[in-house]
């Protein structure tokens, strides 16, 4: 199959010459602009205008049009008519140009719904909700995201939606700004984004197990190695929690499975993918509950996001199943924590085209430095 290479984009970045912008994009050699049409609140380095400058974009609204009374108690906000316009008019441009459109849409990481319905935020075991992360095992989260997702998908806007943010949100997505002076590693990450919430509880005991008890062992666990003097030393849980983190989180990749089963009906019959495997996480042992082959199986897509893993990582889940790579799309990172080397992105793009992965996109386009422009022609001239 023809390598294709998609491309991640802010709708604002698309002012009135975004014709012309489609148009060089695509002369690079981009087949498909991911469009962000439902986005969590940020503050965004984007160097498009004539200085550097920092965009705070309408924080949390969909930039597509909705019909409100389709949803139950959890409700999104829609952006201004102005915002959805654009995109209306981006995705048009695209279709005109024969670029395809995928809506990038942010799910579960919504800091308006977590502080306006703080019911449907996780809870963690010292009993504190987050103020971004909505709990993928919690009915009326997961009704809010399917309702959000069948409506994008039905605008007729896109020829398909991905959803970035189905699972348990992990402790390195904080919002609003963190601040503390214990250790961390990776199983004292793990055990603080454990959510406790009444779903939650209620699925740890059809499992087997006595929630009160998990959370205070992982309340003790995480009291003694925060109280210890700095160190690099991985938190070691004693084999009791341990074994209970084993089968929650085997519980919890079929809640997230199961979502995702949902919104791809939801989408009704409109491709639908969702991001898996992001930050800090290991494909067999997913932190956020996105396990890429129970993605496949319930339907959607997967979009890898590898920041983590190298392609000699995902070898063995890819060669897994022959249908496995062409439905998995890998998107490479251009935000500066990944410390994105051009030489390390071309070579892991042909890793994965001879792993028989054939869907590429590139995050993004919108907080490129200048002189990292060229590569995405560069790189997609490479692949074909
Ligand atoms: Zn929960």
């Amino acid at each position: 199959m023809r390598p294709e290479l998609g491309l991640y984009v802010y709708p604002w970045d698309f002012g009135p010459a975004a014709e012309e912008t489609l148009e060089g994009i695509r002369g690079w050699g981009v087949a498909r602009l991911l469009i962000a049409t439902a986005y969590h609140s940020a503050r965004i380095r984007s160097l498009r205008g004539a200085h550097p400058a920092h965009i705070e974009p309408t924080p949390n609204v969909v930039r597509s049009s909705l019909a409100m009374a389709r949803f139950g108690e959890v409700r999104p906000r829609e952006a201004s008519e102005v915002e959805r316009a654009r995109v209306r008019h981006l995705a048009a441009l695209c279709r005109g140009a024969e670029v395809h459109t995928t809506a990038w849409v942010v799910g579960l990481h919504n800091s308006r719904i977590a502080r306006t319905f703080p019911e449907v935020a996780a809870l963690d075991a010292f009993g504190s909700r987050a103020s971004h992360a909505l709990c993928p095992a919690n009915p009326a989260s997961r009704r809010y995201l399917c309702e959000l997702v069948a409506q994008i998908a039905a605008s007729g806007d896109f020829d398909d939606v991905m959803v970035e943010g189905v699972g348990f949100m992990t402790s390195r997505d904080s919002q609003p700004h963190f601040i503390s002076a214990t250790s961390e590693s990776a199983w004292s990450r793990r055990l603080e984004a454990i959510c406790f919430c009444r779903a939650c509880c209620d699925a740890m005991e059809n499992a087997g197990l006595r929630p009160d008890e998990f959370a205070r062992r992982v309340r003790d666990v995480l009291g003694e190695y925060w109280n210890l003097p700095w160190s690099d030393a991985e938190l070691e849980p004693p084999d009791d929690l341990r074994s209970m983190v084993d089968l929650w989180f085997s519980n919890r990749r079929s809640i997230v499975a199961s979502l995702c089963r949902e919104l791809v009906d939801a989408a009704s019959g409109v491709p639908l993918s969702v991001s898996a495997g992001g930050w800090g996480s290991d494909l067999r042992e997913p932190d956020e509950g996105v396990d890429p082959g129970q993605v496949l199986a319930a339907g959607a897509g997967v979009n890898l996001l590898p920041y983590d893993v190298s392609p000699g990582e995902a070898a063995s889940y890819l060669r897994d199943d022959d249908s496995r790579a062409r439905s998995t799309t890998v998107t490479f990172t251009f935000a500066a924590a990944a410390r994105p080397a051009r030489s390390r992105i071309e070579n892991e793009l042909a890793a994965y085209q001879t792993l028989g992965v054939s869907r590429f996109a590139l995050y993004n386009w919108s907080i490129l430095p200048g002189s990292v422009v060229p590569w995405i022609g560069e790189l997609a001239g490479g692949m074909s």
